[in-house]
Formats: C-alpha cells, sequence, structure tokens
C-alpha cells in the first residue's frame, strides 16, 4: 500500500511539474512580423488533432524564419506530402520546435540538404544530423516560410514537442504573442440520448437544441426534457484578432448543477492517440454533414488523454421529476469564453419502445477479427479496427466493394482483397484498386499486386473499385520552348500530369547528368534551379521521365540554349 501510495504522489508532483514546467521565456517569435494563426493547437481535423499552430504568412511565400532559441537541428526532411520541407530543433531545455511547410532552408542549410539530394538522386530526403553538428542561435534565419507538402495555403505550421516523449504541446504555453480578445462562437448544441431507454425531447436520436444570447452576454438553451442517461455536444469554433479563420478551441467544461462532469483542454497530446479523435466527435454526423460535433461525454473506445476532470464519463443521469442545469463553458487560450445553460427537466419517455436499429446480414465484432467473403472481393477487419460492434453493410457489385459508407470510423487499417482472374495478365497490369470519393471520382489506392489477388489496406470505408489506366502521364515544358536561349532565367519549369492513377515517379537529366528538380503536386511541376550548376554549357538536353502509378511512362526530350 506504502509503495503505490508513494507513487500516486510522485505521479501527482510530476504531473503538476509537467504542467507548470512550462518555460515563459525561453523561446522567441519564429518570424518576425506579428503572430496571427490560421490554426489552433488541438484543433479537430481530418482523423488528427493539429499538433501545432498555423501561422499566416500574409498571404505569400518566402518570409525569413528564425530559430526560436539555441539548439541544434536534429532532423531535415523533403517530402511532397505531409509536412513538405520541415525542420526541428532540440532546444537544451527539453524542448523540440519544429516548422513545416518550408519553401527552402537558409543557405548553409540548403546547401546541406542539396548535396545529400545529389548523392541520393532524390527530391525526398530525410536526415538526422549528428548532434551538435548543425548548431543554431536564438533568432538565427533557418528557412523561408512556404506552402510545401500538405498545405492549402502559405503559412507556417510551427509545433513545440517534448524532446523525450515526442509529446506535442501547445506553442502558446510559451509565451507566443498572439492579439485573442475575441470569444469563441457557439454554431450548434444537441442533447443525446445515450441508453436505449433515455430519450431527449421525446426522440431516440441526436437532437438538436436551440439557444439565445441573454443580457448579461451569456446563453440560454430551450428547455429540454429527458430521461435516463444523456449526453450533450456542440459545434462551435474560436475566432482570433485580425483573422477570419475558423480556429479550434482550447477547453470544453460540462458540469451539472454546480458539478463537473467532464472537462478537457488541448495543453497536450500524444501523436499515438490522435486518431482518437474520431470518438471525441460525432462521426456520423461528421459523415453526413462534414461539420464535427465534439462531445462532452466519453463514447466506447475513447482512449484520450485530454481529460483533466471526468464525472460519470461526461454522461447525464436524468431521473423523472427532477430539474437540472447543464453548463457548457467553451475557451479559447487568452480565456475568452462563452458559457451556455441547458435547463433539463427529468420527464417520462411517452415515445414506447425504442425503434429498432438496421439489421444487416454482416455483423462486426470490434475485439475480433472479422473476414467477409463477398465473391470476388474479401474484406478483413483486424481486432480493434473499430471502436463499437455493428451491423455492417457490405455490397458487392461488377469490380466494386461497397463498405458500408464514412459514418462509422475505423481505427486501424483494414484490407480489401480483389480477385482479378478473369482479366488477361495484360490487363492485370494496367488495373487498380481505387477509392470512389464523393462525387464518384476514382482516387488511386496503393495496390498490392500477387498473382491474382489485388489487395490495398485502408482506413476508409465506402466504395472500391477495380480502375484501368491505359494513358502514360503528360510532360510538357512550361516556363521555354524547345531550342530557346535562356540566359536570364533562374530556373526550368515542366508541367507533368497523369489522368487516373497519378504519377508515382519521376527523374530529370540534363546533359546526361542527373539534376534535382523539384516536384509540386498542388501545381503538377517540376522545377530546376539553375544554380545547382549541373551541365553548364552552351547547347542544352533535358530528359525528363514520368511514371504513373501502374507501370505507364513518358519521356520528355528538349533542348536549349544557355550562355
Ligand atoms: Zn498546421
Amino acid at each position: 500500500m506504502k509503495k503505490i501510495s508513494l507513487g500516486l504522489l510522485l505521479l501527482f508532483c510530476f504531473s503538476l511539474f509537467a504542467q507548470e514546467n512550462y518555460p515563459k521565456d525561453a523561446f522567441g517569435p519564429p518570424m518576425d512580423i506579428p503572430i496571427i494563426l490560421a490554426g489552433t493547437f488541438g484543433e479537430l481535423r481530418s482523423n488528427h488533432f493539429h499538433s501545432g499552430v498555423d501561422i499566416k504568412t500574409q498571404q505569400r511565400e518566402g518570409i525569413p524564419i528564425n530559430a526560436i532559441g539555441d539548439g541544434t537541428i536534429t532532423r531535415i526532411k523533403v517530402s511532397l506530402w505531409g509536412y513538405g520541407k520541415v525542420l526541428y530543433i532540440a532546444h537544451p531545455n527539453g524542448y523540440t520546435s519544429v516548422y513545416g511547410h518550408l519553401q527552402k532552408f537558409s543557405p548553409a542549410i540548403e546547401a546541406y540538404i542539396k548535396k545529400l539530394q545529389y548523392n541520393k538522386k532524390s527530391f525526398e530526403v530525410e536526415v538526422f544530423p549528428d548532434y551538435g553538428e548543425l548548431k543554431v542561435s536564438k533568432g538565427e534565419l533557418i528557412a523561408y516560410s512556404g506552402n510545401t507538402g500538405g498545405s492549402a495555403g502559405p503559412h507556417l505550421h510551427f509545433e513545440i514537442r517534448s524532446s523525450i516523449s515526442e509529446k506535442p504541446t501547445n506553442p502558446l504555453m510559451y509565451g507566443l504573442d498572439v492579439a485573442d480578445a475575441t470569444n469563441p462562437i457557439l454554431e450548434k448544441l444537441f442533447a443525446y440520448p445515450l441508453t436505449d431507454k433515455s430519450h431527449v425531447n421525446n426522440n431516440y436520436e441526436r437532437t438538436q437544441v436551440n439557444f439565445s444570447k441573454q443580457s448579461d452576454g451569456t446563453f440560454l438553451a430551450d428547455k429540454v426534457t429527458a430521461l435516463g442517461d444523456i449526453g450533450v455536444g456542440f459545434i462551435g469554433f474560436d475566432r482570433l484578432d485580425m483573422a477570419a479563420n475558423k480556429n479550434g478551441v482550447y477547453s470544453v467544461e460540462l458540469s451539472v448543477n454546480g458539478k463537473i462532469y467532464s472537462l478537457y483542454d488541448f495543453e497536450s497530446f500524444s501523436f499515438g492517440e490522435t486518431r482518437y479523435i474520431n470518438t471525441l466527435v460525432d462521426y456520423d454526423y461528421y459523415g453526413r454533414n462534414r461539420q464535427k460535433i465534439q462531445k462532452s461525454f466519453k463514447s466506447p473506445g475513447n482512449n484520450l488523454s485530454i481529460y483533466k476532470d471526468l464525472y460519470n464519463d461526461g454522461k447525464i443521469k436524468i431521473n423523472e421529476g427532477l430539474s437540472y442545469t447543464a453548463k457548457l463553458l467553451i475557451k479559447d487560450y487568452a480565456g475568452n469564453k462563452i458559457e451556455l445553460h441547458i435547463p433539463i427537466k427529468g420527464v417520462k419517455n411517452l415515445l414506447g419502445n425504442k425503434k429498432e436499429i438496421t439489421k444487416t446480414d454482416n455483423y462486426v465484432i470490434a475485439k475480433k477479427p472479422n473476414n467477409f467473403d463477398l465473391g470476388g472481393a474479401k474484406v478483413y477487419f483486424p481486432t480493434n479496427t473499430f471502436y463499437e460492434d455493428f451491423y455492417i453493410d457490405l455490397k458487392k457489385g461488377k469490380d466494386t466493394v461497397t463498405i458500408h459508407s464514412n459514418t462509422v470510423p475505423a481505427h486501424r487499417n483494414f484490407t480489401i482483397t480483389f480477385d482479378v482472374s478473369k482479366y488477361s495478365k495484360e490487363e492485370q497490369k494496367q488495373l487498380f484498386i481505387a477509392r470512389l470519393d464523393s462525387k464518384l471520382r476514382p482516387n488511386h489506392a496503393n495496390t498490392y499486386k500477387r498473382g491474382n489477388e489485388f489487395t490495398t489496406r485502408t482506413r476508409n470505408l465506402g466504395t472500391y473499385t477495380l480502375a484501368k489506366d491505359s494513358v502514360a502521364p503528360t510532360i510538357r515544358t512550361k516556363n521555354f520552348k524547345e531550342k530557346q536561349w535562356l540566359n536570364n532565367y533562374k530556373y526550368l519549369s515542366v508541367q507533368i500530369a497523369d489522368d487516373l492513377s497519378g504519377v508515382d515517379k519521376y527523374s530529370a537529366t540534363l546533359n546526361g547528368e542527373w539534376i534535382l528538380m523539384e516536384y509540386e503536386p498542388k501545381r503538377n511541376t517540376l522545377t530546376y534551379n539553375f544554380d545547382d550548376k549541373i551541365a553548364d554549357q552552351t547547347q542544352c538536353v533535358l530528359e525528363v521521365n514520368v511514371t504513373d502509378n501502374v507501370g505507364n511512362t513518358n519521356t520528355l526530350t528538349t533542348s536549349f540554349y544557355r550562355k
């Protein structure tokens, strides 16, 4: 007993320590422009919480980025996806700062990476420099802001992680100066009956509740009648000063008659738990309406560590004849808040029996592996693919498989296997598995071909089909014409595209020597920088090779002059 108490005490001290130990004055800002956020830490993204802040860069690229503190660069990555060009700095105080979607690095780091890219003959590279090999000091220029990787517009993605646990932490806790005197905004409120016998406003389903602003600035919901275990959820966002962006809120507290039932905030989380976001949001509503309801109660399978306080998993037990006041308190990091009161009265259920749930031929048990043979196609869900057991809707059409719909989240990858034996070996070469998007356009899914079986691994429910790509990628010059003199040109630009399966790989040579061409999939361009000084001669021959995801290849050979 003594040992356990001591352990608990230590744990308690550690968490106290961890919360208050964020250094407030150690770091400077990553840019010299005013810090305005287009995205906050913990913001609800698709299948993950945002692990940093997105800092606006005045709608342009090329803003100098400075190291926020003394340190050593521990990782540099150039990727077509994700963070694009990204740089990690470990600081002596135990934190690592991360700078993503960069346009380019500082001249010294750019030279370091270029050397690696030419050695590996690859645009995409990742390197972990030795500790102390690339030292930086506070305020030193390290890069320029950009829009590389999975970025929809120019901005800096900025993170501060614990160097040891790699847990991302809220960058606003380190004294970053962000103007925010604007309250969060509440858009919609919902109440949920959580058992077979519960009801809300004589309804067995998620029920929207109206609310209005009171003269004291708080909000008051319409009176709710209910019985049994119920829950509360909302759609809302935070607005910061000088920005129209809908950012995520910092903390959400639900209390009932003065007692806190649930409280979570975005101080920190781990990458390992980020996908559990699909248990915090109402995934069914998201799948149908593309809007995220944040639930103040814990649903099955929710393993999130963001809760600071939890009573009865945030579920409110409503008894007949009794009255309750639930209070939802939503805050941003600066402490601006909205307060909503929900009057609830315990009233008998007048509905009768709950209506039967829709049954299908197939039932999935979340805690077991589930295998389905649909004739011509197979679907395999490993243990814990899903959070809950449910009747799954599986349909097989000609070369298509429909796996339920995107209203149920999958936590783990599952596999879909097509039997392609009815196709000739030649036809099979051009076939791939595609996922149909909401507009029924086929999107290439990584297809593993083994004999007459094509398999893909995915975490997205929906419709998959066999698609055929027989057309090679297109390649054409963009900023020059054949046999042109390019004396004052800084760049060579080439446009590449593939209509169906997408570009898989590319390479380029200048007079027979490999050159680095940076690929920007968002603009379908390959760019060569003449500063690389490869094959600097008067008559130049450029050759570009592009291969799509089923192996169709195209080559462009063109020439130009340069003195
Ligand atoms: Zn970001």
